[in-house]
């Protein structure tokens, strides 16, 4: 019998025990198919355990450098040196970026850069050179700095970081970020998206966020959802990032992001994911992670993406007034207006957060949440009058 009771009164007791797969694919299949209980389950664990307040963090993309050391055959992110897509930001751009966040009101300055570039590249060994630095960690530290004098909040996504490197930019950043992707180490197989991304070897990347937690630094990860997976290695993903947090109590948000086909990648025949069963999801790892901070970008699915309110989520991610989302380049973000109208007409409120959450600042440099604390609402959220 399953241990999911999706029509208990009471949203904490909707999980009775500890669920299995198994329980959790008869879920998921039985929603495929009508979701209303699943997604009501969902909403009542969001509404009591997170309130009716949806988050999004207001961000500038710095595409610091785009040469990866892994090829992923969905991405478009990756440049080699040759393409005109290649960005590789010296110091007075990055310092032009932060002035005009600081001018769009941005509050996260979002780093990220391709996984290691300089183990791969001469031209990314010679630019760190140029720039003064021996690693790109190094050097994202220094842009970390000087978007926390200047008022930005750094959250640093470049990929498999040691620990040392982590350790460093826990200093200037409220958090980090790591995607899972995927715990399935069948997504490494000949003709798989990762075969040539050993950076994306599941254990490889569970050691990094384990590392994190024993570290006691914040992280974001999620899963990318409709890469080759199946139903069953998307909840096996999902529950290996429960257990890591189980574990060291560090993962402040889940992502679940639905694959986009890019028409430049050896995908882009590949369907995109979306509607019905990625919703099912989205509402599936509310039920498996009640108290988590669940994410479902809103440009991903820009025409019905405030559906994933019903489906439990509580936050939108960053988006940016001001620069594209070089990961999906072709889907622009919504418009803030929109997004918090939006909300609204769902009955819930949009609020501005920091790049780490408030439940989860006590474990962010005391440097950086003292300058937060200079901008916050005093329930851990950005002001109005810092982000408006
Ligand atoms: S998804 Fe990340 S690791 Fe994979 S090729 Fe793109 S930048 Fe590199």
């Amino acid at each position: 019998m399953s241990r999911l009771a999706l029509d208990s009164e009471s949203p904490e007791r909707t999980c009775d025990g500890e669920p299995s797969v198994d329980d959790l694919l008869r879920t998921y299949r039985k929603a495929l198919a009508d979701p209303a209980e699943l997604f009501a389950a969902a909403t009542r664990l969001r509404d009591t355990l997170k309130g009716r307040t949806i988050t999004f963090s207001k961000k500038a993309f710095f595409n610091v450098v785009n040469l990866c050391s892994d090829t992923c055959t969905y991405c478009t992110y990756k440049s080699e040196p040759s393409q005109a897509k290649l960005s590789m930001m010296d110091t007075d751009a990055t310092d032009a970026m932060i002035r005009a966040a600081r001018r769009c009101g941005c509050v996260e300055a979002l780093l990220v850069t391709g996984e290691r570039p300089e183990a791969r590249y001469p031209q990314a060994r010679d630019w760190l050179k140029r720039e003064g630095f021996s690693s790109t960690p190094e050097y994202l530290a220094d842009i970390s700095e000087r978007c926390l004098d200047a008022g930005l909040f750094p959250h640093t996504n470049a990929g498999n970081l040691k620990p040392a490197e982590m350790r460093l930019l826990a200093r200037t950043n409220a958090s980090l970020g790591l995607m899972l992707e995927s715990s399935s180490d069948r997504l490494g197989a000949d003709g798989m998206p990762h075969r040539l991304a050993p950076s994306k070897i599941p254990a490889r990347r569970i050691g990094v966020l384990e590392e994190a937690g024993r570290l006691g630094i914040p992280m974001t990860t999620g899963i990318l959802v409709g890469i080759g997976e199946t139903a069953r290695e998307a909840v096996e993903s999902l529950l290996a990032i429960r257990e890591v947090h189980r574990r060291h109590g560090h993962i402040q948000e889940v992502i679940l992001q639905n694959f986009a086909p890019k028409l430049d990648t050896a995908m882009r025949g590949h369907p995109a994911a979306g509607g019905r069963p990625f919703m099912v999801l989205v509402a599936l790892a509310r039920v498996i992670m009640p108290h988590m901070n669940i994410q479902v970008p809103p440009n991903l699915s820009l025409h019905s993406y405030r559906g994933h309110i019903r489906a439990g989520i509580n936050d939108w991610g960053g988006i940016s007034p001001l620069t594209p989302d070089y990961v999906n380049p072709e889907l622009p973000w919504p418009a803030i207006p929109d997004v918090e109208a939006g909300c609204r007409d769902m009955g819930y409120r949009l609020a501005c957060r920091f790049p780490v959450y408030p439940e989860f600042m006590h474990m962010a440099d005391r440097r950086i949440t003292d300058r937060m604390a200079a901008v916050s609402d005093g329930h851990g959220l950005v002001e109005e009058g810092r982000w408006r």
